[in-house]
């Protein structure tokens, strides 16, 4: 190490991450996709790769204990690792669970904890294999890595995006953004003063975006029925505008997002309003709304337009061209990006 020191933000989460991995270098041949994607991807039994991610969520950075169950948090965390298998259009199948904790969390906390864990592991019909537990100075860290499966000749790559196809998103975006802002709102309520009740009536969908987001594996079912494959795709866990730039990056592209095809739910719009933010930035800004974003080949339009579940955001240009978030009136706005705390710094 020499004396030379460089603040972490100067390099950003993405950064920094290519700057500590570049020197690596793939030995096994069985390691078929490394760093870079949202699994990596391993040779497998006959027409399958394996699939491997792991996610690590803070206490204070990724969840807030005055708000979130435990019994969610678990749930949540267990979503969030298979959401990144959905996005190599793969299955999860097993799961391990770190822990780290301090003296502060009684067992049943962890019990409550761990049945999230287990009814997340029922509904994806994944099986708990292994972990690690230990202690922690204050806050709970909790880790999760997933393994799964793909067949060979389906499974999809950030990087297969060409030009001319079509951007297509799962569901609708904003809506987690919009819950933890009721969820923050509703705290800082609580904290000037503890003798009133949250206010949370009429927030049902945002809130439970916000905290029981599902891994869309619905999704996946349903493009292996409309026999589609996506030529690429990446899990929505940062806010849309980051996702397509790795997903563009990856690919060597450009793209045009029309802001007017943004999925919204009204009821992500209405709150959005009510504090003052656009939509439109919930949608692309905000984060953990854990839909899938891929590309599609023209052929294909009819096949995903006309299915509820999708909508065609823009397309792939030349990388030369730029990625641009296209208004109403056809102006062009550069899609910037984002790396650390990026809600801070832009707002
Ligand atoms: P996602 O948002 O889908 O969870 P990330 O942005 O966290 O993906 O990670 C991008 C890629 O970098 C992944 O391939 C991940 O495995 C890899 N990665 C992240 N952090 C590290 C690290 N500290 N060392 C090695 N690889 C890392
Ligand atoms: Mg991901």
């Amino acid at each position: 190490m020499s004396d030379k020191r460089t603040e972490l933000e100067q390099l950003g989460e993405f950064g920094l991450i290519d700057q500590l991995t570049k020197k690596f270098e793939t030995k096994n041949p069985e390691t078929l996709f490394g760093i870079g994607d949202d699994a990596a991807v391993l040779e497998g039994k006959e027409d399958k790769v394996r699939l491997v991610s792991t996610d690590m969520l803070l206490e204070g950075i990724h969840f807030n204990l005055m708000y979130m169950p435990l019994k969610h948090l678990g749930y949540k965390a267990v979503s969030v690792n298979v959401s990144d298998l959905c996005a190599m259009n793969g299955k999860a199948e097993q799961i391990t669970v770190s822990l780290a904790v301090s003296n502060r969390f009684p067992v049943e906390a962890l019990e409550e904890l761990y049945e999230g864990i287990r009814a997340a592991c029922e509904h994806y019909k994944v099986d708990l294999i292994g972990g690690d537990t230990t202690s922690s100075v204050s806050g709970l860290i909790l880790s999760i890595s997933v393994i799964g499966t793909a067949s060979k000749k389906d499974v999809v790559y950030r990087s297969g995006a060409k030009e001319n196809d079509l951007l297509v998103v799962s569901g609708d975006l904003g809506g987690a953004y919009m819950g933890l802002q009721v969820l923050e709102r509703e705290k800082e309520v609580f904290k000037a003063n503890p003798n009133i009740q949250p206010d949370l009536d009429g927030h049902d969908y945002i809130l439970q975006r916000q905290l029981k987001p599902e891994a869309r594996v619905d999704v996946i079912d349903i493009l292996k029925e409309l026999e589609v494959v996506p030529t690429s795709m990446i899990d929505i866990s940062d806010g849309l505008a980051s996702e397509v730039l790795h997903l563009c990056k990856a690919s060597g592209v450009g793209c045009h997002v029309y802001d007017e095809k943004l999925p919204i739910d009204a009821a992500t719009s209405t709150t959005a309003l009510d504090f003052n933010i656009n939509p439109n930035t919930a949608a692309m800004n905000g984060g953990e709304d854990y839909e899938l974003l891929f590309t599609i080949g023209q052929s294909d339009y009819e096949k995903v337009a006309s299915n509820p579940n999708f909508t065609v955001i823009g397309h792939i240009t030349h990388q030369n061209d730029g990625m641009y978030l296209i208004d109403r009136n056809g102006a062009a706005v550069e899609l910037k990006a984002q790396g650390w705390n990026h809600f801070n710094k832009e707002d």
